[in-house]
C-alpha cells in the first residue's frame, strides 16, 4: 500500500536548482551573506511586501533572535499560548524569559484576546502569538492591548507565509514577525527563516546578531550567535519562491476537495476561511467534536495509520505540560486549548498529493 505521509517537502525540478547553485563552484563563497542570500532577501522582500527582512538559519532561531534583539529584562514574562510547536515555549524560556500561557479561540486557534489582559502584569514585557494553520491572530485587538499596556508584540508567523489580511501582508503585523522556511513548510529553503521588522535600527541589530555580534573586523557590538543562512539554502528558496503561487493554488485545490467530502459528516468540524484573509492553507486540520456522532481521534488516526497513511496530532501534546518542564506551567489554565489538543488532526497536504489518495482517506475517515 503507497504509503502517505502528512507533508512532502516541495521542490524546483533538479536543473532549475542545479542552474541556482552553479556559479557556486565559480565564486566559491557558500556562506556569510553571499549572492544567493542577498537574492533571495531581496525577492523576499517584495513577495511578503516587508521593508526589512533578515535570513536566518531557521524559525526557531528567528523567534531567539527577534527577543534576544528586542532586548528586555532577564525573567520578564512573555504572554503566549501552548497550542503552537514546540519552538515558541523553548524560544522563549531559552531566551532568559517567562512564559506566560493564555488560552486560544476554538474557532480560528490564535491567542483569546478577551483573555489577554487579565495575565499582564508589571513584569510583562511581551505578547508573543502564534498564528495557526494560516488562519491569523486577531492582530487589531492585539494591536490595541500592546498599545495599552506598553508591550512589545512578536508573532511566530511560522504558518502564515504569505497570508494577507485585508489585503495587507502579515509580515509587517506587531514589531517583528518571524517566519519558518522548514522543509515542511508551505515556503521551504530546506532549512531556514526569516525576521521582518518596520525598524531599519532593529533590523541592523538581528543581522549583528545572526553572526556573532560582528560589524566589521574590529568592530563586534552584540553578544550574538551563529544563525546565518547558508549559500544552498537560499538557492532553493530562491527557486521554490518562483513556484509559490502555483503551490498555493495547488494546495487549495485539495484543501477544497476534502472539504468538499468531509464537509457533512456529523461529529467532525473543519476550519472555516477568516473574514477578509487571504490563506497559504497551510494545513488541514479536522476537529473531532463531542457528543453522539463523538469519533475518537486517537482511533483514527491508528486506523489511518493501519493504512500506511500518516496523519499528525498538531498540537499535541500543549507544549506547557512537555516533561521537560516537570508541571511547572500546568497552573495556567487553557481548557479550549486543552480540549483542541486532544480532538484535532492534521490530514496529509502537499503539492503533488492526489485526489485518488485524498478519496482514500476520507473514505477512511467516513467509514467511522
Ligand atoms: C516550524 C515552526 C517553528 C520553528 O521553525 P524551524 O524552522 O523548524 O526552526 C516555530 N513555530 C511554529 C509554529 C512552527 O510551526
Amino acid at each position: 500500500m503507497k504509503k502517505i505521509l502528512v507533508t512532502k517537502s516541495s521542490m524546483p525540478d533538479i536543473e532549475e536548482y542545479i542552474g541556482e547553485i552553479k556559479e557556486l563552484w565559480e565564486t566559491h563563497w557558500l556562506t556569510n551573506m553571499g549572492i544567493k542570500h542577498e537574492t533571495l532577501q531581496k525577492d523576499l522582500q517584495e513577495y511578503l511586501s516587508v521593508k526589512n527582512l533578515e535570513l536566518v538559519v531557521n524559525g526557531h532561531m528567528a523567534l531567539e533572535l527577534a527577543l534576544q534583539a528586542l532586548n528586555f529584562k532577564k525573567n520578564s514574562k512573555v504572554i503566549t499560548t501552548p497550542f503552537t510547536f514546540a519552538s515558541t515555549t523553548h524560544a522563549i524560556i531559552r531566551s532568559g524569559l517567562e512564559p506566560v500561557f493564555c488560552d486560544i479561540n476554538p474557532c480560528d486557534f490564535t491567542i483569546d484576546v478577551s483573555k489577554i489582559e487579565n495575565l499582564i502584569d508589571k513584569e510583562t514585557c511581551a505578547i508573543l502569538p502564534v498564528h495557526v494553520y494560516g488562519n491569523i491572530c486577531n492582530v487589531e485587538e492585539i494591536d490595541r492591548i500592546s498599545q495599552k499596556y506598553g508591550l512589545k508584540v512578536i508573532y511566530d508567523a511560522a504558518h502564515a507565509f504569505g497570508v494577507k489580511y485585508k489585503n495587507k501582508s502579515i509580515a509587517n503585523m506587531g514589531d517583528i514577525s518571524c517566519f519558518s522556511f522548514h522543509a515542511t513548510k508551505v515556503f521551504n529553503s530546506i532549512e531556514g527563516g526569516a525576521i521582518c521588522c518596520n525598524d531599519e535600527d532593529l533590523q541592523s541589530k538581528i543581522y549583528a546578531l545572526k553572526n556573532f555580534g560582528i560589524i566589521n573586523s574590529e568592530e563586534i557590538t552584540e553578544v550574538g550567535t551563529n544563525a546565518k543562512m547558508n549559500e544552498f539554502c537560499a538557492a532553493m528558496g530562491i527557486c521554490n519562491l518562483r513556484h509559490i503561487e502555483d503551490d498555493i493554488k495547488k494546495r487549495k485545490h485539495i484543501i477544497d476537495h476534502y472539504t468538499a467530502r468531509l464537509r457533512n459528516k456529523k461529529g467532525i468540524r473543519l476550519n472555516i476561511a477568516q473574514e477578509d484573509v487571504i490563506s497559504n492553507y497551510s494545513y488541514f486540520p479536522i476537529i473531532f467534536e463531542e457528543g453522539e456522532a463523538g469519533i475518537n481521534r486517537d482511533k483514527i488516526y491508528e486506523k489511518l495509520m493501519d493504512n500506511n497513511i500518516f496523519a499528525r496530532k498538531y498540537f499535541y501534546p500543549l507544549t506547557k505540560s512537555f516533561d521537560c518542564f516537570d508541571g511547572k506551567y500546568e497552573h495556567y489554565e487553557t481548557p479550549i486549548a486543552l480540549e483542541i489538543s486532544k480532538r484535532v488532526l492534521t490530514l496529509p497536504l502537499y503539492v503533488g498529493l492526489e485526489e485518488d489518495d485524498v478519496d482514500r482517506i476520507c473514505d477512511l475517515i467516513l467509514e467511522a
